[in-house]
Formats: structure tokens, sequence, C-alpha cells
């Protein structure tokens, strides 16, 4: 049997950046991915996301300094420009379900320079805007944008020139520890024993662990993104128009033009919910019409619909992440994104890779055990799978 020091399943952004960091400390690592390295059928591909420090809880805050950070050191390291800096908006209608003192609080909590904008200033700073007069807007001066696609080839890239094994369309089918000595896998190309195996396999991670007796309570949705045709986008370049969320009743956000005269915006949260292997891929018709509508009443220059993209959201019950090991089962490590983890990615691959190699981490963990009551306690697991 082929034998290996750590094997990471899934090579989406966070598998990928796991198996890069662990290469690069020169540990003996393999990367296996069932499908096509790049494939669309994850969490991880297109083009842009949102990276921000604005959150409303001091510790994502504090881990996006971190994610900052490791953002410039893999910059460096590969040389390869990821991270476009835009400004963000952060808009807290009065009824809604985060107020914008909680962001102010968290983001000043930890020193970040960040302004509180009334109608008429965001009316000077941010034209294309309209927003009802009892909204809030908080602007976040270091929110950007990073390259997905750009930033996971990359990692797979400086992962193999640096040692690692990655094994694209090589599905694991099982996993197996119950030999209390490292964990075998059952791979399409045989079985692999690993010292240590950490699972960055998102919405899959139910199928692999049910086996094992562990329930995961994730909720998978099918997402969509659009991208729309603004008649003059260089209104929406980055410098005139920010990444920006709506923190109403319904979450949207959206990105300003990147690397073509559109602008996307999606729906945060679609609530379709699927099957990662029963995709349809199809855009959800009304998710669209609402999407259009918010855009004509608050971006009014968007412009026409042009195309809508799919993908894939896989949510904890209380959206936190989950970067521990498998309750009861220590060589075996779990990272999960909870949907809004791409901004975190070369964190994660830190993080993970010192949790391979030395069972801790600087980081504050706490707040993503795998043991957290919201994840055992069967009533919000019975919730969750709903
Ligand atoms: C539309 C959309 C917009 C988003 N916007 C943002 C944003 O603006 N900012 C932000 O920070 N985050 C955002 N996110 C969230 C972020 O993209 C995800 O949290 C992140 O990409 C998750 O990465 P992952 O590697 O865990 O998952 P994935 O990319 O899904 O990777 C998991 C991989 O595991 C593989 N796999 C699973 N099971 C097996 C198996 N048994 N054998 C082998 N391989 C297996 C899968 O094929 C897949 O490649 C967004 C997500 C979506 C879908």
């Amino acid at each position: 049997m082929e034998h290996v020091d750590v094997a990471v399943v899934g090579l989406g952004a966070l598998g990928s950046a796991t198996t890069y960091q662990l290469a690069r400390r020169g540990v003996d690592v393999m990367g296996l991915e069932q499908f096509e390295l790049g494939h669309v059928r994850g969490a991880s591909h297109d083009t842009s996301r949102i990276v921000r420090r604005a959150y409303e809880r001091p510790e994502y805050v504090r881990l996006a300094d971190a994610a900052y950070r490791d953002w410039a050191d893999l910059q460096t390291v590969t040389g390869e420009h990821l991270l476009t800096p835009t400004g963000g908006l952060t808009f807290c209608p009065a009824d809604g379900p985060v107020p914008a003192s909680d962001y102010l609080g968290s983001l000043r909590a930890v020193g970040c320079d960040v302004e509180e904008l009334d109608q008429a200033a965001l009316a000077r700073r941010f034209p294309a805007f309209r927003v009802p007069e009892d909204v809030t807007a908080v602007y976040d001066p270091s929110s950007g944008i990073v390259h997905a696609n750009r930033t996971v080839a990359t990692l797979q890239l400086h992962a193999r020139v640096a040692g690692a094994q990655l094994r694209p369309r090589c599905p694991v089918s099982a996993v197996d520890d119950s030999a209390g000595d490292g964990v075998v896998l059952s791979t399409a190309a045989g079985p692999v024993h690993a010292s240590t195996v950490v699972l960055c396999t998102d919405a899959w991670t139910p199928k692999l662990l049910a086996p094992l007796g562990v329930t995961v309570p994730l909720r998978v949705m099918q997402e969509q993104v659009t991208y729309f045709a603004p008649d003059s986008p260089a209104d929406f370049a980055p410098g005139e128009f920010p990444i920006w969320i709506w923190q109403g009743d319904f979450c949207f956000y959206g990105f300003p033009t990147y690397g073509e005269p559109t602008i996307k915006a999606a729906r945060d949260v679609s609530e379709v919910l699927t099957d990662p292997d029963a995709r349809t891929f199809v855009p959800h018709p009304e998710r669209l019409e609402q999407l259009r509508a918010f855009m004509a009443a608050t971006v009014p220059g968007s412009g026409p619909a042009l195309r809508t993209v799919t993908c894939q959201y896989t949510l904890t019950p209380d959206r936190d992440f989950v970067i521990d090991a498998v309750p009861g089962h220590p060589d075996l490590l779990l990272g999960l994104g909870a949907a809004h983890a791409f901004k975190f990615t070369p964190t994660f691959g830190r993080v993970l890779a010192d949790l391979a190699t030395t069972g801790v981490s600087d980081e504050d963990l706490s707040l993503f055990r795998a043991d957290r009551p919201a994840l055992t306690a069967p009533a919000l697991a019975a919730a969750g799978q709903a």
C-alpha cells in the first residue's frame, strides 16, 4: 500500500491551500481530488470573491487580519497578483438583522480605520447607489477582491513545485482509521495510508463521514451570481465603485468591474437546497428576478443581466467554520468554510498544516471546534438537515 505522511482530500481552495502549505514545509503530502483540477462543481471557481475585515464579530475581524498577512505572504512567495483593493460598503437597514453598530464596534475594537456614511456622504462618495434614508453604510477601506480561479491554480502549481503529489480525477470512496494507526483511504487508484488525513471536502463531507458514525449537519445550496452590463462601466470601476454587502432581510452583495465591463451581484444564501452529486446547474428564475429588482432599485445604472453562473454553498447551522479533528478520530482533520471562507484561504492552509504537523495552531480556533453544540446537539443537527 502507498504511504504518505499527510493526505488532503479535496482540492478546492481550502484543500489546495493546505496541500501547498504542507509541501512548502517539506512534508510528504498527497492531494486527492475527485474531479479535474479547477472544476466548476464545488465552491471555489469563477473569478472574484470578496475579501473584507467587516464582520460583526471581533474573532472574524482578527482572523481576517491574519488572512491579509497570509495573502501578502502568498503573493510575495509566488509572485502572483491575487488581491485587488477596492474598499467595501456594508449597508445596514435600520430594521435589518445586524445593526451597523456591530460592524463599527468589532472593526474599531481591532483598530480598523472604518467610516460610517449617512445618505448624503454616500451620495457624494459613491453616487451609483440609491438607498433609503434609514440605511447606514459602513465603509472599510481595506476590503477588496481576490481572484478565485487564479488563487486555486497558483496554490496547486506551487504545491506541486514544492513536491506535493496531486491526484486529480481520483475520488476517495472511504476513510478508515479503525486500526488506530493513521488512516487508510480507498481511492480510485488503490488504497493510500496516511499518518494524518485532512478532509477539505466541503459539501461532500457528510458522505465520507457517515460510515464512521459521524453526522455533520450541513445544508448544501445551489447559489447563483449574475453579471450585469452597465451602460457606463467606467462609473463602476474599482476606485469609483466598491465591493458591497446589503445586510437586510435578504442579503445581497456585489462587485465593481473586474477583468470585463460587467458588474457581478448575487443574493447570499439562496435556500435552493441541493445534493452536490445531483445539482441542476440551472439558475433559479425567481432568485434572478428578485436580484434584478433589487439592483434596479439600489444600483440603477447596473444595466441588464447578461449571464448567471451557479455555484455551491455548504452551511453549518451557525455559519461558523470547522477547523478541528473529527471528534473521536484524532488522525482525521476537517476544514469547512461555511460558505464564506475564500477570503481566509491561505489562513485555512496554514492552520490546517499546523494542526496536521504539530497538533496546535497559533490562531484562536475555539469558535471552530467540531464538538460545539451547534454541530452536535441533536435538535440543531435535525434542523440543519431539514
Ligand atoms: C457563489 C459563491 C460566492 C462566494 N463568495 C464568497 C466571497 O465573496 N468571499 C468569501 O470569502 N467566500 C465566498 N464564498 C465561499 C467560498 O468560495 C467557499 O467557502 C470556499 O470556496 C470553499 O472552498 P472548499 O475548498 O472548502 O470547497 P470546494 O471548492 O467545494 O472544494 C471541495 C473539493 O473537495 C472535492 N471532494 C469532495 N469529496 C471528495 C472525495 N470523496 N474525493 C476526492 N475529492 C473530493 C470536491 O470535488 C471539491 O473540489 C462564495 C461561494 C460561492 C459558491
